[in-house]
């Protein structure tokens, strides 16, 4: 059953802050508002934390194998953050042939994986055939293997490509779902989410379905029994109530999926990952920062924060300079953005901690600060390395920084099912005696850092080492 919100609270009041943490009462927009800005970092940390211990206990924090696969960098969108995509035309336009992408998938069940997370850009020289045939292939070959693949924007475009039948864009997405879901398609992953109002959503993701539209597809999936997940990334042109109206929707969407579906064997959002906008090679990197623009006074809201609205109707008409200035989101905001979507969905199971786009250590802590699973070990990654950010873990290391932040590390499989439990000497990162030999092949970062007020320091890549060859300093080891 739904919690109660209490809207006369203020948000600070230690009575609901003890209800939320243990499930007994729900943060209302406002409120989640007045606590990102008023609650002292340490303190949500605290809380988020404990939420977290209500929901998965003190002992055990998880991970999946699983392999992140771009079949094509060919698409039709314009997203000013990206810096993945090609025109068909482009001497690095890409489509895998089906034999590279099973060659992918057999590679994975080498090293024990047991989930694809597919995902591309959206290229119109693919039918319907082909994701027919690669589907059925990948499962004759691998059934074993979990397919989570193609996120709402993806099946838009499905849509728009093969036009199908149907009165609505709810049945023809139906149309083409239950199709893909019929030849291996098991869930739908949560691209695309971006920030969901709408001034910001059309100013950065040109070409892109609107909120409506990625929330439809994300219905369709759950009608048909199958799990999701939602993505949120921030830390551009958005303002702190664009995120937690973003996070309102995932949490209005899944209490409907709950209340409709639940009895009936459908879906729901399993999974709750944002990350930060990585600005390397992005014409939205190019964007000022805010504090260093012509005219820019620190003293003034953030122009993101003057036009957001907890409803999402916030017009880019309210500032001069909504859009022509981003804040970076650094460690801080991204422990905070995290720790609060931990307190706010509270219908949510998991929340994911963002290594790949924050670095190994700043991950870890996320499991602090309300995250209970730590993502995947990254075998390859195509689109946020595209942008700058190479974080590459095995599993010793990624079990080694969950052991390090105080747990045992688990393999889970796509419904958060635990399949190993790594608690003797034979786990993955017990078994290593010399972790010189077990270090990220490449690990760079490439963003702008601090966190609030426009203070942000340029930045750039940070490789170590001649051939780019970084230690992995974990804490409490050796
Ligand atoms: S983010 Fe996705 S939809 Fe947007 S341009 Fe890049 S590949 Fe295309």
């Amino acid at each position: 059953m739904t919690a109660r919100t209490h809207p006369q609270s203020d948000a600070l009041d230690p009575g609901l802050l003890e209800d939320v943490v243990a499930g007994a009462a729900r943060l209302t927009p406002e409120q989640a508002l007045d606590l990102y800005h008023r609650c002292d970092p340490q303190r949500l940390g605290l809380l988020a934390d404990r939420r977290c211990k209500v929901l998965h206990g003190e002992h055990i924090r998880t991970y999946v194998i699983d392999r992140n696969i771009n079949y094509t960098n060919i698409c039709t969108a314009k997203c000013i953050f990206c810096a993945f995509k090609r025109k068909g035309d482009e001497a690095d336009a890409y489509t895998l042939e089906h034999d590279v992408l099973l060659e992918k998938v057999s590679e994975l069940v080498a090293i024990g994986g047991t989930q694809i997370l597919m995902q591309g850009g959206m290229n119109p020289a693919l039918d319907l055939d082909w994701y027919i045939e690669l589907l059925t292939t990948i499962k004759e070959r691998f059934p074993q293997v979990h397919v989570h693949a193609f996120s709402p924007p993806e099946f838009i475009e499905f849509v728009n490509f093969f036009d199908p039948p149907g009165a609505d864009l709810k049945q023809k997405v139906k149309w083409v779902m239950e199709r893909l879901h019929a030849a291996g398609l098991q869930s739908v992953p949560g691209g695309g989410g971006e920030i969901f109002a709408d001034e910001v959503r059309r100013k950065i993701g040109l070409g892109k379905c609107d909120a409506e539209a990625w929330l439809t597809v994300m219905r369709v999936a759950h009608e048909l029994g199958m799990n999701t997940s939602a993505t949120m990334m921030f830390g551009h042109i958005e303002g702190i109530a664009d995120r937690v109206h973003h996070m309102n929707l995932v949490r209005e969407r899944q209490d409907e999926a709950i209340n409709d579906l639940s009895q009936e064997g459908g879906g729901k959002y399993m999974a709750f990952i944002s990350w930060p906008f990585q600005p390397s090679n992005t014409a939205l990197g190019n964007v000022k920062e805010w504090g260093f623009g012509k005219g820019d006074d620190l003293s003034q809201p953030f122009p993101g924060d003057f036009v957001a609205r907890l409803d999402g109707l916030g017009k880019r008409s309210d500032h001069p300079k909504f859009g022509l200035r981003r804040r970076v989101a650094g460690a801080s905001a991204y422990l905070r953005t995290q720790a609060l979507s931990r307190l706010f969905l509270d219908n949510i199971y998991s929340i994911g901690s963002s290594w790949v786009t924050m670095g190994p250590h700043v991950g870890q802590m996320g499991l602090l600060w309300g995250a209970n699973d730590m993502g995947s070990v990254m075998m390859e990654e195509n689109v946020v390395s595209s942008a700058g950010s190479t974080h590459c873990l095995n599993e010793p290391m990624i079990c080694r920084l969950i052991r390090d932040a105080g747990y045992v590390p688990a393999q889970r499989d796509n419904a958060y099912d635990l399949l190993k439990v790594h608690d003797g000497p034979t786990s993955p990162d017990l078994a290593i005696t010399d972790w010189s030999t077990c270090r990220p092949e490449r690990l760079s970062t490439a963003q702008g850092t601090e966190d609030s007020g426009g203070c942000s320091v340029a930045g750039g890549s940070q490789e170590s080492g001649e051939s780019g060859m970084v230690s992995l300093t974990i804490q409490n080891s050796d």
